[in-house]
């Protein structure tokens, strides 16, 4: 009996969650909610790695949002050297700062309205403040290990990530999809890659309709049916 798309995106998340951990979080350092909304802001088209050279010294010298909306721009700037953008991130992250200030007495917004208001935060960084930081999931915040991997899973036919979000907000429930997204990182980086995909050593091989060492066909079904359905075809 072929298992249906929504049975087959929990089951992946089982298994990723049995192979990744149960509890992943972002591996962008911080210890508390201002920390990780500045980390989570410099990161896109970053490395966790990078992010977490340059964020130690700006930690230590910045701790309030006043802080960093009093400070020059070029200041921030050579805090921030290490990270790519850095320029249009130090002046997002100073301009971000007033409005935290001015607007929501120096704490970060818990909506993604609003934290969509802020320079610099897209649905991706407001989706991974509210997750990691408040325990909120409104959406998915998708990455491009997550866009490989939905794709490559067929969770949906789409590269554009808020359509690949909303593909993957239908198949599993709304408690999950703060899971999802860290479990679909983590098997972007390890074995699912976009450069290759290692199927003879990822836990989703026999489920997977992309795999290159499926042992089991008939778990799967019939792929095209899902994709076609997700694309509305
Ligand atoms: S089985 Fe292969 S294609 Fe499928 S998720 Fe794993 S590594 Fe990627």
């Amino acid at each position: 009996m072929p298992m249906d798309k929504e049975k087959f995106a929990r089951e992946a998340l089982d298994r990723l969650a049995a192979k990744y951990g149960r509890n992943l979080h972002t591996e962008l350092s911080h210890k508390n909610i201002t920390e990780l909304f500045v980390a989570v802001l410099l990161s896109p088209q970053c490395t966790d790695k990078q992010i977490n050279n340059v964020t130690p010294e700006l930690f230590d010298r910045f701790r309030t949002f006043s802080q960093y909306a009093d400070a020059d721009a070029r200041t921030l700037m050579r805090y921030l050297k290490g990270a790519n953008y850095y320029k249009t991130k130090a002046r997002n992250l100073k301009k971000a700062a007033g409005i935290i200030v001015d607007r929501f007495d120096g704490k970060v917004p818990k909506t993604l309205e609003e934290l969509m208001e802020l320079p610099g935060v897209g649905r991706k960084v407001a989706n991974v403040v509210l997750n990691e930081g408040f325990g909120i999931n409104e959406g998915i915040a998708i990455d491009t290990h997550c866009i490989t991997v939905a794709g490559r899973l067929k969770l949906s036919k789409h590269r554009n990530p808020e359509k690949i979000e909303r593909d993957i907000m239908r198949l599993l429930p709304k408690d999950e999809w703060g899971r999802i997204s860290n479990l679909m990182i983590a098997l972007g980086r390890d074995t699912c890659t976009a450069r290759e995909k290692e199927c003879r050593r990822c836990c989703l091989s026999e489920i997977c309709p992309s795999s290159d060492a499926k042992k089991n066909t008939e778990k799967i079904g019939n792929k095209q049916d899902w994709f076609s359905e997700l694309s509305g075809a």
